[in-house]
Protein backbone atom coordinates (compact mmCIF):
# COMPACT_ATOMS: atom_id res chain seq x y z
CA UNK A 1 0.00 0.00 0.00
CA UNK A 2 3.15 2.06 0.67
CA UNK A 3 3.57 2.09 -3.00
CA UNK A 4 0.43 2.66 -4.35
CA UNK A 5 0.47 5.84 -1.77
CA UNK A 6 3.69 6.77 -3.36
CA UNK A 7 2.62 6.58 -6.57
CA UNK A 8 -0.64 8.42 -5.62
CA UNK A 9 1.57 11.11 -4.50
CA UNK A 10 3.42 11.73 -7.49
CA UNK A 11 0.96 11.61 -9.68
CA UNK A 12 -0.88 14.34 -7.27
CA UNK A 13 2.66 16.36 -7.42
CA UNK A 14 2.63 15.94 -10.74
CA UNK A 15 -1.13 17.21 -11.60
CA UNK A 16 -0.01 20.38 -9.33
CA UNK A 17 3.14 20.80 -11.52
CA UNK A 18 0.82 20.85 -14.37
CA UNK A 19 -1.45 23.47 -13.02
CA UNK A 20 0.61 26.16 -11.27
CA UNK A 21 3.48 25.27 -13.73
CA UNK A 22 3.93 28.67 -14.54
CA UNK A 23 3.62 30.18 -11.56
CA UNK A 24 6.27 27.88 -10.52
CA UNK A 25 8.50 28.99 -13.23
CA UNK A 26 8.05 32.43 -12.84
CA UNK A 27 9.59 31.96 -8.90
CA UNK A 28 12.26 29.85 -10.19
CA UNK A 29 13.33 32.76 -12.83
CA UNK A 30 12.57 34.96 -10.21
CA UNK A 31 14.83 33.27 -7.69
CA UNK A 32 17.67 33.40 -10.24
CA UNK A 33 17.24 36.86 -10.88
CA UNK A 34 17.70 37.38 -7.15
CA UNK A 35 21.00 35.31 -7.14
CA UNK A 36 22.02 37.04 -10.10
CA UNK A 37 21.42 39.96 -8.50
CA UNK A 38 23.31 39.04 -5.10
CA UNK A 39 26.11 38.04 -7.35
CA UNK A 40 26.26 41.24 -8.93
CA UNK A 41 26.08 43.29 -6.03
CA UNK A 42 28.76 41.06 -4.48
CA UNK A 43 31.05 42.16 -7.51
CA UNK A 44 30.11 45.46 -7.50
CA UNK A 45 31.20 45.54 -3.87
CA UNK A 46 33.98 44.38 -5.05
CA UNK A 47 34.84 46.54 -7.60
CA UNK A 48 33.90 49.92 -5.88
CA UNK A 49 35.06 49.34 -2.03
CA UNK A 50 38.00 51.90 -3.19
CA UNK A 51 35.59 53.98 -4.98
CA UNK A 52 36.33 57.22 -2.24
CA UNK A 53 39.90 56.36 -2.05
CA UNK A 54 40.92 56.36 -6.21
CA UNK A 55 38.22 59.81 -6.63
CA UNK A 56 40.74 61.23 -3.91
CA UNK A 57 43.74 59.86 -6.17
CA UNK A 58 42.05 61.55 -9.16
CA UNK A 59 41.54 64.68 -7.28
CA UNK A 60 44.98 64.77 -6.00
CA UNK A 61 46.21 64.17 -9.20
CA UNK A 62 44.53 67.47 -11.05
CA UNK A 63 45.30 69.04 -7.98
CA UNK A 64 49.46 68.28 -9.24
CA UNK A 65 48.47 68.68 -12.81
CA UNK A 66 49.52 65.06 -13.62
CA UNK A 67 45.84 64.82 -14.92
CA UNK A 68 43.69 67.18 -16.85
CA UNK A 69 39.99 67.84 -16.33
CA UNK A 70 39.31 68.76 -20.28
CA UNK A 71 36.33 71.50 -20.64
CA UNK A 72 34.52 68.82 -23.08
CA UNK A 73 33.44 65.37 -23.11
CA UNK A 74 35.22 62.79 -24.31
CA UNK A 75 32.16 60.72 -26.31
CA UNK A 76 29.95 63.43 -27.50
CA UNK A 77 32.24 66.21 -27.32
CA UNK A 78 29.66 68.63 -25.38
CA UNK A 79 30.79 71.57 -23.36
CA UNK A 80 29.40 73.50 -20.71
CA UNK A 81 28.50 70.62 -18.84
CA UNK A 82 29.51 69.07 -15.93
CA UNK A 83 32.60 66.49 -16.53
CA UNK A 84 32.83 63.28 -14.75
CA UNK A 85 35.96 61.05 -14.39
CA UNK A 86 34.41 57.48 -15.29
CA UNK A 87 37.25 54.32 -14.51
CA UNK A 88 36.97 51.80 -16.82
CA UNK A 89 39.61 49.44 -14.63
CA UNK A 90 39.68 50.58 -10.86
CA UNK A 91 43.00 49.27 -10.53
CA UNK A 92 44.24 51.99 -12.48
CA UNK A 93 43.04 54.98 -10.68
CA UNK A 94 44.64 57.26 -13.12
CA UNK A 95 43.18 56.18 -16.11
CA UNK A 96 40.37 58.42 -16.11
CA UNK A 97 37.95 58.69 -19.49
CA UNK A 98 36.38 62.24 -19.11
CA UNK A 99 32.29 61.77 -19.70
CA UNK A 100 29.43 64.22 -19.37
CA UNK A 101 26.83 63.31 -17.40
CA UNK A 102 24.72 61.72 -19.95
CA UNK A 103 27.34 59.60 -21.62
CA UNK A 104 28.51 58.37 -18.28
CA UNK A 105 24.98 57.24 -17.60
CA UNK A 106 25.11 55.44 -20.76
CA UNK A 107 28.33 53.95 -20.18
CA UNK A 108 27.07 52.47 -16.93
CA UNK A 109 23.77 51.52 -18.41
CA UNK A 110 25.92 49.68 -21.46
CA UNK A 111 24.56 51.61 -24.21
CA UNK A 112 27.52 53.29 -24.74
CA UNK A 113 31.01 51.72 -25.26
CA UNK A 114 33.87 54.25 -24.39
ZN1 LIG B 1 28.99 63.26 -23.51
ZN1 LIG C 1 31.81 55.77 -14.38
Amino acid sequence: MAAQETAAHAASQRRYYARHRDEINTKRSANKDWRRWLETRKLWKRTYRNKPRIHRQVYWAIQRGELVRPESCSHCHRTGCQIMGHHEDYSKPLSVIWLCQRCHLAVHRHEVIV
